[in-house]
């Protein structure tokens, strides 16, 4: 095949979801994987229902999941020339002619049709009438009343469509805008696409649109109708199952890793292999594993997954993503050491970049409040001897490692009698104001010496002043 051209053409009414953005990352991927090219058309003809801010919101979340286009975004709406272009060359080659056929003409027909047992359809009143362009005219295609259309799919294998099943449908209204299937093909072509993997409750569409190329005598492209993505209780994924779109999820503290590697596994498979990096998914994606069955989108298979991606990136990868969510709590972070170093502590236990920046946030304060409750349980008048002890020792040290830091408990637990955590657990209050953290000594370790001493010394003020 020559250069494989594939495309995106969402309607701007609302959000970028779950669906559309993985219609897009299955026709990038192509792309990608094929050196080929991906197009961005935005259907936007629907203008009552088209906003900007929508396809402002659909174009940061493509970005922010990394989908990038080679061209576009074209828009339908300044697109209806080139439409009308081709409608006329449709009629003067005989595939298509004016019908003034009334709306209520044509719902008499339809009834007719259904009392004699027929296809509740357009009769082709007006087929061979010749009509000129009228104010109240319509143009409709002539289809074959016999034989089949038949929709070759990549996915789906193929399925015939009887032509007495499609009748003469209108693909330009009286006041002159295209209809959607016309305008689709039209595009299609002109932006030479030779491959189209989308939602299969656009097969309907399919054999119209085959029927359209035909009388405009264009090659048919590549068609690949991937089922729908189901919530868990089987029905199509809606608002009910919970967030729909991809701009949340990027709020809930997920990476556009994981959500790509969540979305490709939606509706295709590699063996049972489950994580992919962005590159390795570019090299492995085919579309002879697109599946046939419909599969239900499952949070907590996209939280695993985003645990196991926060896990597989460097510290200061992450930094960039984090510090969006720490700005949201109120903190002012750098993708810096320090902030990497808090990073290192956190990224075995988040499952989100949100859980990972309130679990940070202790880092930053200046003030650590202590929880009530762990307050009076752990920092009790005869632990201040051991915090005052401990902050002495770090002082002195002349390297702040991990491994003097445990001879300083070592030392401590000989002198005092105590186990470890009669003296982890104090000192995690001084540290955090909480009894939940990291592992004591990376914390200590990514705080840094001089916060730390500070912290523990704060927390023998305040038992002191308890006291
Ligand atoms: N604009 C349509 C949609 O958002 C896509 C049409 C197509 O892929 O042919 O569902």
């Amino acid at each position: 095949m020559d250069t494989v051209i594939t495309r995106f053409p969402p309607s701007p009414s609302g959000y970028l979801h779950i669906g559309g953005a993985r219609t897009a990352l299955f026709n990038w991927l192509y792309a990608r994987k094929t050196k080929g090219k991906f197009v961005l058309r935005i259907e936007d003809t629907d203008e009552a229902r088209s906003t900007e801010e929508s396809v402002t919101a659909i174009l940061e979340s493509l970005e922010w999941l990394g989908i990038d286009w080679d061209e576009g975004p074209y828009f339908q709406t300044q697109r209806y020339d080139i439409y009308t272009e081709h409608i006329e060359r449709l009629v003067a080659s005989g595939h298509a002619y004016h019908c003034s056929c009334t709306p209520d003409e044509v719902t008499a027909m339809r009834e007719e049709a259904r009392a004699n047992g027929k296809n509740p359809q357009y009769n082709g009143c007006c087929r061979n009438r010749n009509l000129p362009r009228a104010d109240n005219t319509v143009v409709r295609l002539k289809t074959p009343d016999t034989g089949v259309t038949v929709v070759e799919d990549v996915v789906k294998g193929s399925t015939a469509f009887q032509n007495t099943e499609i009748d003469d449908f209108i693909i330009q209204r009286s006041n002159g805008v295209a209809m959607y299937n016309l305008a689709v093909v039209v595009d299609d072509l002109t932006m030479n696409i030779n491959t189209i993997i989308r939602g299969d409750d656009h097969l309907v569409n399919t054999p119209k649109q085959i029927l359209i190329y035909k009388a405009l005598g264009a090659d048919l492209p590549q068609f690949g109708h991937v089922p729908m993505v189901l919530g868990a209780d089987k029905s199509r994924l809606s608002k009910r199952h919970g967030a729909m779109s991809v701009g949340e999820y990027q709020k809930m503290g997920f990476l556009a890793d994981a959500m790509i590697n969540y979305l490709v596994r939606l509706g295709w498979s590699h063996g049972d292999q489950e994580f992919f990096e962005r590159n390795d998914l570019i090299e492995k994606f085919d579309l002879t594993h697109l599946g046939r069955s419909a599969s239900m989108f499952d949070l907590d298979k996209l939280l695993a997954l985003n645990a196991k991606h926060i896990q597989a990136k460097s510290p200061k990868e992450l930094g960039e993503h984090l510090l969006f969510h720490l700005d949201a709590l109120g903190i002012e972070a750098q993708n810096d050491p320090f902030t990497q170093g808090v990073i290192e502590t956190l990224q075995p236990r988040s499952k989100t970049l949100v859980e990972m920046a309130q679990a940070a946030v202790f880092y930053y304060k200046d003030t650590i409040v202590f929880d009530e409750k762990a307050a009076k349980k752990f920092l009790k008048p005869d632990t201040m001897g051991m915090l005052t002890q401990t902050a002495d020792a770090i002082e002195k040290l002349t390297d702040y490692t991990q491994e003097n830091l445990e001879n300083i408990f070592k030392q401590i637990m000989e002198d005092t009698g105590l186990g470890f955590g009669k003296i982890a657990q104090p000192l995690r209050v001084a540290i955090t104001g909480t009894t939940v953290s990291p592992g004591i000594f990376e914390m200590l370790l990514a705080l840094g010496r001089d916060k730390t001493i500070l912290r523990i010394r704060k927390a023998a003020a305040f038992i002191q002043e308890m006291a």
